[in-house]
């Protein structure tokens, strides 16, 4: 294989390895974000639940001193009606300590759906904050993760660079600029091989097949005329084609 050829399919690799390294490095940073948005999500939702505990802590506060007041005013009342004469009066402080009585029983009943609202409150915001504690530790694994990848990928990125500038530095500027436009316009493969029946494996057109037979002498720097991306022909392809 002409040795400019297999220099660019080398440097290819390396721009490959480099590649998946970056989009798995950004497949964890996305995924650090997602459990960020869904921690915050929790925590708003948390302090939501927190306030409505609150409110209704008042209103138990509230219906609390409701109650006590209205046993006040009927321990009062009843004390008052013994000292009665008349029935008519009687009967009128005993409307009252009835009308106190089911002002009470209403604020006990107020009281009772308070509290079950307050449990079930209680339950809801243990819940979330588990959620938030489950998330948090996920998300402390990850950047865990992505600390350790990248401090890979940048011991691994050196080392290719260095690869990569070595053959970069043995390649005729000309092809390695043909290279890296095709890599720039149309993302890699940007030299691709050309199958036993002579189409490009980078759009599978078939080449023309005086280009094909021109290539098949390997001497030649060729692009497809479709795509434009850089042709070479494996070995192993050479081989059967000259048997
Ligand atoms: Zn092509």
């Amino acid at each position: 294989m002409n040795q400019q050829i297999s220099f660019l399919i080398e440097i290819q690799n390396i721009d490959m390895d480099l590649l998946k390294y970056e989009e798995a490095a950004k497949e964890i940073l996305k995924d650090i974000k997602e459990t960020e948005d869904a921690i915050n999500i929790k925590e708003e939702r948390r302090e939501e639940l927190k306030e409505e505990l609150l409110d209704l802590s008042k209103k138990i506060d509230m219906e609390e001193l409701n109650i006590k007041s209205y046993d006040g005013r009927i321990a009062k009342m009843k004390d008052t009606q013994k000292l009665i004469q008349t029935n008519k009066e009687y009967n009128a402080m005993q409307k009252s300590i009835k009308d106190n009585e089911s002002l009470k029983k209403k604020s006990e009943d107020d009281m009772l759906l308070y509290l079950t609202n307050k449990d079930e409150l209680n339950n809801k915001i243990s819940q979330v904050q588990k959620e938030v504690v489950q998330l948090t530790n996920s998300l402390s694994e990850k950047r865990d993760i992505y600390k350790r990848n990248k401090q890979k990928f940048d011991a691994a990125k050196k080392d290719f660079n260095s690869k990569k500038d070595l053959l970069v530095s043995r390649v005729k500027r000309e092809y390695y600029t043909v290279y890296e436009t095709i890599k720039r316009n149309k993302k890699l493969p940007a030299i691709t091989s050309v199958t036993q029946s002579g189409a490009c494996t980078g759009c599978y057109r078939m080449l023309p097949p005086q280009q094909f037979n021109e290539l098949l002498s390997e001497t030649l720097f060729m692009q497809c005329p479709i795509c434009s991306r850089i042709l070479y022909v494996e070995q192993n392809n050479l081989e059967k084609t000259e048997k």
